[in-house]
């Protein structure tokens, strides 16, 4: 199902309230003479009622709410498409930024899924483009545009966040959920397009606002950042004293291998990297996901599951298989599911944990199959994880 609203594109041009810090607001009121209060009022009607217009803000003064919507808008991007699953489980938008880059933001519901049963998830883009590179990877082969501002990245929990609520509140209408089970949006994956430590600043951040308990409070063990391996970010992160999430895209077991498929290697080769995720592991107390895209033929053989067996015995970890999801842009094919489940029980030989994850018949796009594999593998893996 696939909606297309021209109308939506049309930006607002006022600067955008989310790019604001908590402390940015409070002194932003503070010189329109409104006490401190009006702040957490503000700050709880943006991120907990999450509104869409000052308008509707009617604890605050008549006056108060004609300022702002003369001075601020509520976001500055635009739904350019929305596509819906045909089994209505995952919602992919492409929204338009101000200066008219285009991202992807995908929602994921596992709705009668096990463990991660309710679980709504939402994987956000970081960067317009990516610099990296990677040969597999759509965005990569797009090279990077730049880097997305604090309020681009919140603006697309948020928007997540209300449809996902809007549904919760229709539940509670036909009697299915009781209004105190409205819960939203329960976990974010910086997933999407772009590399989120090459943003770090800009990424720490928004995790900082979606983590805040008078907002949206995402818990910061339901928020996970993967990252193709830039070694200076995960040590920046392991210091942050936040009990995050840490996945690392290795998708190879040495470095000639590596080197062929993502150009990054050659900069921070796999036995450095493996170094700061021990160092990442001592320091947070705890384990790394390790990404690891199957290509048919490239790094899915015997020889390169003993390899990554051998490599990884050490570390605290859980292993993501994923057979590649082909984009159009690189030769590769999946791995068959069988071959997935060999190359997963020559892990186990090394008593390495993985999991296999096929991706399931998503109908609205390649790319979001994509992401969605990624996720759905990262929140299996969380949910024995973070029960
Ligand atoms: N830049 C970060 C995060 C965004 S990519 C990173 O590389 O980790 C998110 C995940 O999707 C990464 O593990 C990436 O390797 C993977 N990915 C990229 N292209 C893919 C494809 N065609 N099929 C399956 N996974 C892919
Ligand atoms: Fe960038 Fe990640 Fe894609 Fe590599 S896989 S090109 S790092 S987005």
């Amino acid at each position: 199902m696939e909606i297309k609203n021209p109308l939506l594109t049309l930006n607002s041009k006022l600067p955008s309230i989310l790019e604001l810090s908590k402390a940015q607001l409070f002194e932003n009121l503070q010189s329109l003479q409104q006490p401190r209060f009006r702040g957490e009022q503000v700050w709880r009607a943006i991120y907990k009622e999450c509104q869409t217009s000052f308008h509707d803000m009617t604890n605050l003064s008549k006056e108060l709410r004609s300022v702002l919507s003369q001075n601020y808008s509520i976001g500055s991007s635009s739904t350019v498409i929305a596509k819906k699953s045909l089994d209505g489980s995952t919602d992919k938008t492409l929204f338009r930024l101000s200066d008219g880059e285009l991202i992807e933001t995908v929602l994921m519901r596992y709705e009668a899924d096990g463990h991660r049963r309710g679980r709504k998830t939402v994987c956000v883009s970081t960067q317009a483009g990516c610099a990296l590179g990677c040969t597999f990877c759509a965005t990569g082969q797009q090279g990077f545009r730049r880097n997305l501002t604090v309020g681009e990245i919140t603006e697309q929990v948020l928007v997540m966040e209300r449809l996902a609520r809007t549904e919760d509140e229709k539940e509670v209408d036909i009697g299915q959920r009781s209004r105190g089970e409205i819960q939203g949006v329960t976990n974010v994956v910086f997933m999407g397009m772009g590399e989120p430590l090459a943003n770090y600043d800009n990424m720490m951040e928004a995790i900082r606002v979606l983590n805040d308990q008078k907002g949206i409070g995402i818990g910061a063990r339901h928020i996970t950042i993967s990252t193709v391996g830039l070694i200076p970010g995960i040590e920046r992160l392991a210091e942050e004293n936040i009990q995050i999430n840490l996945a690392v895209s290795l998708h190879a077991p040495d470095n000639d291998t590596r080197s062929e498929t993502m150009p990054v290697n050659k900069r921070y080769p796999i036995e450095d990297l493996l170094l700061a995720c021990q160092k990442f592991v001592k320091k947070t107390k705890r384990r790394i996901f390790i990404e690891y895209v199957l290509l048919k033929g490239q790094n899915d053989t015997p020889k390169h599951a003993a390899k990554l067996g051998t490599i990884l015995k050490d570390l605290l970890c859980h292993v993501n298989l994923i057979p590649v999801n082909p984009t159009g842009e690189g030769p590769y094919q999946r791995t068959s599911y069988k071959e997935a489940q060999r190359f997963q029980s020559d892990l186990k030989i090394f008593n390495v944990p993985s999991t296999v994850r096929m991706e399931k018949g998503i109908d609205i796009d390649a790319g979001c199959g994509q992401l969605r594999d990624r996720a759905l593998a990262l929140t299996d893996s969380l949910g024995t994880n973070l029960a």
